[in-house]
């Protein structure tokens, strides 16, 4: 029994335990110290330090202490029988994923602090603070996650492993807007947009990103919008468009497909970018006829020429023009 218990703090190390609900934290004094805000009272400055080492929690708010299995037992008000068996059920821990949780948290606090993001969200119709939230969106102004995150006791390696750290050290995202990719409430890749001119537009970490954007809420609709981009994805939820749905990009990996045809009856616009080379309007062809392939109904939305969602927003269009874009999509025809 007691070779369990230890074997089982093992394996879900406290630090781990807390920073996988959210808890931030600073090093305190010794490399194996950090401090925060105690998750078992309400306070405003941080009082409840966790030694990594020994694996141990005291409170100097409330006064309480111990190991992983009284954390459970207090913040959770479960019997010892019971917060073992809670913590029996805990998934593996991926240590990998954690970075990019204090990753998504770091980048959305730096967003207030730079007015050249927000002004590049305005530009591209992203105006209501809630969607902004609610999409966990941030900016990436580059040179200082890298330090913050070693300051959170994260290695190098660990960071190398994450993608945010490239192979010569050097953080991937720099003058980028961040939006946090989610797949089943964890964090499994971030987007980047470059708000300069000078970088590529684009970028994802290399590593998988998992189904579709917000599959978790968008899924519930009988009736989905497929979109290219993200920025598309923002101005149609701020429009009123919660069934938007996006795989960044007009490719769809194997499990995206597969999450849409989950329904037979699901209906699918495809409303891509309208290029001018008509790179767009083919993808979007060739994936509606695949999607009724596997017996669902599909339609190409038709934006005006050299448009996409987004800048079809930017440049004015309401929520009633796109809906009438919706209303008049067709049917795929080879
Ligand atoms: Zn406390």
């Amino acid at each position: 029994m007691r070779e369990d218990l230890e074997q089982l703090k093992q394996r879900i190390p406290l630090l781990d335990y807390l920073r996988r609900r959210n808890w931030t934290a600073r090093r305190a004094g010794s490399r194996q110290e950090f401090v925060g805000l105690c998750p078992l009272h309400q306070e405003t400055r941080p009082s409840f330090y966790v030694n990594a080492r020994k694996n141990l929690f005291y409170c100097h708010g409330c006064g309480r202490g111990g190991d992983l299995i009284r954390l459970v037992e207090l913040s959770l008000d479960l019997s010892f029988r019971e917060s073992l068996a809670h913590l029996e059920r805990q998934p593996a821990p991926v240590p990998e994923a954690a970075p990019l949780e204090q990753a998504a948290l770091f980048y959305q606090g730096q967003l207030p602090h730079h007015p050249e993001a927000q002004q590049y969200l305005w530009q591209r119709g992203l105006r209501q603070p809630d969607l902004i939230q609610q999409l966990g969106i941030g900016y990436a102004p580059g040179g200082n996650l890298r330090p913050h995150l070693t300051a959170l006791g994260y290695s190098h390696q660990l960071l190398g492993q994450s993608g945010l750290v490239n192979t010569q050290g050097r953080e991937v995202f720099c003058r980028r807007i961040v939006f946090p990719w989610h797949d089943r409430q964890r964090i499994v890749n971030f987007y980047g947009r470059s708000i300069t001119p000078a970088a590529p537009p684009h970028r994802l970490l290399s590593r998988p990103r998992g189904g579709l954007f917000a599959w978790e809420t968008v899924s519930a609709f009988p009736a989905v919008i497929l979109v290219e981009g993200l920025f598309d994805l923002a101005v149609l939820w701020q429009a009123g468009f919660p069934n938007t749905t996006c795989a960044v990009g007009t490719h769809l990996n194997e499990m995206q497909f597969a999450q849409l045809c989950q329904r037979r009856d699901r209906r699918v616009w495809v409303a891509f970018d309208c290029d001018d080379n008509g790179a767009g309007q083919q993808a979007a062809l060739a994936l509606a006829q695949r999607l009724e392939n596997a017996g669902l109904l599909s339609r190409l939305v038709q934006l005006p020429a050299g448009h996409d969602p987004n800048s079809y927003f930017v440049g004015g269009a309401t929520a009633a023009d796109f809906a009438q874009c919706l209303d008049r999509a067709p049917r795929p025809r080879p």
